[in-house]
């Protein structure tokens, strides 16, 4: 027997309508790409992501076609969130940062006919024009009195939604119909593309506003630093929508000065994003000796948040940090750090020690550790092993059948990630299982050594690897970025380290270089660090 409950499609356009229905008045503010801020509100955005949509289908975009995005957080790309999938097309968001190559690839691959760009990236898309047949117009996100000269005959973003009303009823269909493309980084081979759809993504936005998720309520102002080409924003410009909370978007302008100031202006009280542009904040708060005076919480992931950085925000700036975990294939929520009633009796050391794990599943995300042979691993906060998960906002598999059949019996999705769960639910990632340190058939975890050397006073970044050793098969390698006129030498370093981490973990080595490669989504690149150290000689 089933339910006599209304099937309504969970739909994307059922977001923004809620948002204009319910807070119509609350603003979407956002730094434009030339400078200055633009502002409006949730009705405004609604009105004309519906004019967008009409304007799409005069440019004969159809349900099911892909339209592609290269664009900063800003209100013209928010609207292409809700005005592409809201008509039934999918959004192809993609990375700006990636290598022009990888670009080409993407829109090719994708099969993108139209292709909207913010100015900053006219160059990028001059190139790339020659390369990519398939695109019908290139849409330039401004008005027509900042219309750039190029050779590509250029449309203009307002002179389309201005073209038309916003007479328009967003379709109904299923729930599963494709909402959003993104594709992973692909630091090995081609980039292959997670196909969201409206449930997956409605699915997920519901489950990171939970308390114990991202806890987002039409009480915050939410300044998505993440950008909206990475894994739409973690979410957030639909789980603002949903939850009517107000939104702040930063544009190109991501350093240290640029944020704070919008933080302090925009009275934010919750950001995203991923460590590095943390540390960045962090470093210019206390060159400036400035405090972000509204700011309550801080989301921090897409890679390992080192524990100096959690502590700082929480100790000298009364913040509390979410360390989130969770990937492109996952929409990408899986797991928030917060600690459960329990724990809140504990000693103030073992809580900090707690707080520094990748946290629990959120609802809708389930999680196994498994060996190498595919048996279950005990949840006991020791073994380690390949983590797996599955739910409704989890890839069943990539775009066009890339990479073959992904998921694994029982319908489990690898991470690539090497864990450890415990009783309660929490886990800790130990390391990727491509960097985890193979010495003499035990492994060595590379992002706890790695946090360890951060806590060192005088180290700004750091980065561990395996080097080739003759009778451990690897060894780890430290190699630092030092703060701005700070000392520390190798001995030192080692030193700090030594009584903190078993002996035979320590480095054999350290390396002072002046930067660290970074992927385009901000994480260590360690295939290029493993290439340019693979002649380094250990010493002894
Ligand atoms: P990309 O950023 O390269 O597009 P993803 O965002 O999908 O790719 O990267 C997901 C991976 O990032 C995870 O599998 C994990 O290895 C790493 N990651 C994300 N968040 C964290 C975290 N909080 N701690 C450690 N690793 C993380």
């Amino acid at each position: 027997m089933l339910g006599l409950m209304q099937n309504m499609p969970l739909t994307i356009s059922s977001l923004i309508r809620h948002a204009d229905r319910n807070h119509g008045d609350t603003e979407i503010v956002s730094r434009e790409t030339g400078g200055g801020l633009h502002r409006y509100t949730y009705h405004d955005a609604h009105r004309r992501s519906r004019q967008l949509a009409r304007a799409l289908i005069a440019l004969g975009v159809r349900p099911s076609d892909r339209v592609a995005s290269l664009a900063w957080n800003n209100h013209r790309h928010f609207e292409l969130y809700y005005g592409v999938s809201g008509m039934g097309a999918i959004l192809n968001t993609i990375n700006p940062r990636l290598f022009p190559e990888q670009i080409g690839y993407i829109i090719n691959h994708a099969e993108d006919g139209l292709v909207f760009f913010d100015l900053t990236f006219l160059p990028l898309v001059e190139g790339l024009a020659a390369h990519c047949k398939g695109v019908r117009s290139w849409v330039a996100l401004t008005d027509r009195a900042r219309m750039p000269e190029s050779k590509l005959p250029l449309l203009c973003y307002e002179d389309l939604v201005n073209a038309h009303s916003d007479d328009y009823e967003w379709p109904l269909f299923d729930e599963n119909t494709a909402s959003s493309l993104c594709y992973t980084s692909g630091t090995t081979g081609n980039p292959k593309g997670a196909l969201y759809s409206h449930r997956s993504t409605v699915l997920h936005a519901y489950g990171s506003c939970l308390p114990d998720a991202l806890n987002l309520s039409a009480r915050d102002t939410v300044l998505p630093v993440v950008p909206l080409f990475h894994v739409n924003a973690w979410g957030l410009p639909y789980a603002c929508a949903l939850t009517g909370a107000r939104l702040v978007m930063p544009g190109p302008q991501l350093d240290g000065a640029s944020l704070h100031e919008l933080f302090e202006q925009e009275e934010v009280t919750v950001s995203a994003g991923v460590p590095t542009i943390w540390l960045g904040l962090l470093q210019y708060l206390k060159e400036k000796q400035l405090r972000l005076s509204t700011v309550k919480r801080l989301v921090i992931g897409g890679s390992a948040a080192p524990p100096a950085l959690i502590r700082a925000f929480d100790e000298d700036f009364g913040i509390t940090v979410l360390h989130a975990w969770g990937m492109t294939e996952m929409s990408p929520l899986g797991t928030v750090n917060t600690p459960k009633g329990k724990h809140l009796k504990l000693p103030a050391a073992e809580l900090d020690r707690m707080r520094l794990n990748q946290g629990r599943p959120i609802y809708g995300v389930e999680m196994k550790i498994v060996d190498d042979s595919g048996k279950e691993l005990p949840r006991d906060g020791k073994a380690f092993g390949d983590l797996l998960v599955r739910g409704p906002w989890i890839a069943s598999g990539y775009y066009k059948g890339e990479g073959g059949d992904i998921l694994r019996e029982g319908g489990w999705f690898a991470t690539g990630d090497v864990a450890t769960l415990d009783a309660d639910g929490y886990m800790q990632i130990t390391d990727r299982s491509k960097d985890v340190i193979k010495s003499g058939g035990e492994w060595i975890s590379s992002i706890e050594l790695e946090n360890l050397a951060v806590a060192h006073p005088a180290v700004a970044e750091a980065a561990v690897i395996g080097v080739a050793h003759p009778k451990w098969d690897e060894r780890p390698l430290l190699i630092v970025v030092k703060k701005k006129d700070a000392e520390v030498s190798r001995e030192q370093l080692l030193d700090f380290m030594r009584d903190k981490v078993a002996k035979w973990w320590l480095p054999d080595d350290v390396v002072f270089v002046d930067s660290l490669p970074h992927t385009a989504t901000g994480k260590l690149l360690k295939t290029r660090l493993r290439e340019d150290f693979r002649e380094h000689q250990l010493p002894g």
